[in-house]
């Protein structure tokens, strides 16, 4: 016996009343005297299906109807009448917060996979397959934009620059793509710009700021730095760069068919994907290449570690904080420095990843805890 109400057929005026299974499956509703409402056979009901706490209607033949908050006793009904009881797994998953998590966390963990590692995986496939005259192009946008805001025409004398481009042409001749991959390219940099600093741009332009020579000590302190530079070129780090940076709000937009954030995501994510992860494990990257390179031309990588705490000394004020360098945005230079420095007996084959803990796991080393 299920308590609710009973609905006059197409009415919306109802009376207190009571519904049971009969003999041969028929649908009994009787008011609360006990006078029989309405007999149908249950396999002419029609029930709908249970939903967390919703009333359970029951819509009979005539336009009538019978509505219920008794969610077992309906179900114990159906049964009876011989139906089959849907709705019971929507239901249990309404109600079941622990699937509700695991939804969660499933999302959430697609969307780290999309970005740690499909979003890399696209961006490094499309950078090796874009054409060197695109890559060209992008090059002397880049440099034309920085000419006008942060660079201006060389002031190293005629030497300098000889010598510079010496060291650089040994370098390439030891680097992966050889003499002709890379060109180097002087600039003055005005106050405020990119600093004491050495870039690689996608074509294989690599330029070196005025402000970055006077710091040099040592030969090899500069061959490091190219050398470095040189291994961004090699793997395509700026163009990958820009495909991330430009895939995400194209996957979001894709994901969420809503393209009116996708501008506002342009502006902002370039931003956010430079400082991730991405940039740090290629700056390990060349750097590893770079100690790399050094040692294959008798040279040590502990070079690029002095040159890169006397560049922190020099751009970091007690009185101000650091200005842009070679240093990249967040300095790590101690770890830098460490690693580099380890490198000089041969190339740290530990893997030791401390921006990508999902790829060699949490480290205490990255920590501080340091065995040497
Ligand atoms: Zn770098």
């Amino acid at each position: 016996m299920v308590e609710g109400r009973y609905f006059y057929p197409n009415a919306t005026h109802f009376v207190e009343a009571r519904a049971e299974a009969g003999e041969g499956r028929v649908l009994r509703i009787a008011d609360g005297a006990g006078a029989v409402l309405a007999e149908v056979p249950g396999k002419a009901v029609r029930a709908t299906a249970r939903l967390a706490s919703l009333p359970r209607r029951f819509d009979l033949p005539d336009g009538a109807r019978f509505d219920t908050p008794d969610n077992d006793g309906a179900d114990a009904l159906l049964r009876a009448l011989g139906k089959t009881v849907s709705g019971r797994i929507t239901d249990r998953l309404e109600r079941a917060w622990p699937v509700v998590i695991l939804s969660l966390v499933i999302t959430l963990a697609a969307g780290y996979y999309l970005l740690v590692q499909a979003i890399p995986a696209a961006s490094e496939w499309l950078a090796r397959r874009t054409p060197p005259a695109v890559a060209h192009i992008m090059t002397e946008q880049t440099l034309m934009a920085l000419d006008r805001f942060a660079l201006g025409p060389t002031k190293l004398s005629a030497a300098d620059q000889a010598r510079a481009t010496k060291l650089f042409q040994d370098v390439a001749a030891h680097s992966r793509g050889g003499q002709g991959a890379y060109r180097l390219v002087f600039r003055h940099d005005k106050p405020g710009g990119v600093g004491p600093n050495a870039f690689a741009l996608p074509d294989g332009t690599i330029v070196m700021t005025d402000s970055l020579w006077p710091l040099v000590k040592d030969d090899s302190e500069i061959e490091g730095v190219f050398a470095h530079e040189m291994s961004h070129v090699d793997h395509a780090h700026g163009l990958q760069r820009i495909y991330a940076a430009s895939l995400f709000p194209a996957i979001l937009a894709l994901v969420t068919g809503d393209v009116s954030n996708v501008s506002q995501m342009t502006a902002v994510l370039p931003g956010i994907i430079a400082q991730s992860a991405y940039s740090r494990s290629f700056e390990t990257q060349a750097d590893d290449d770079g100690a790399a390179t050094l040692r294959r031309m008798g040279l040590k990588p502990s070079h690029m570690a002095d040159l890169l705490e006397r560049i922190e000394k020099s751009v970091c004020k007690k009185d101000h904080p650091c200005v842009k360098s070679w240093l990249g945005d967040h300095p790590d230079t101690d770890l830098r420095a460490a690693r580099l420095r380890h490198e000089d007996i041969g190339p740290i084959d530990d893997h030791l990843n401390c921006w990508e803990p999902w790829k060699t796991g949490i480290s205490l080393r990255c920590l501080g805890f340091t065995a040497n």
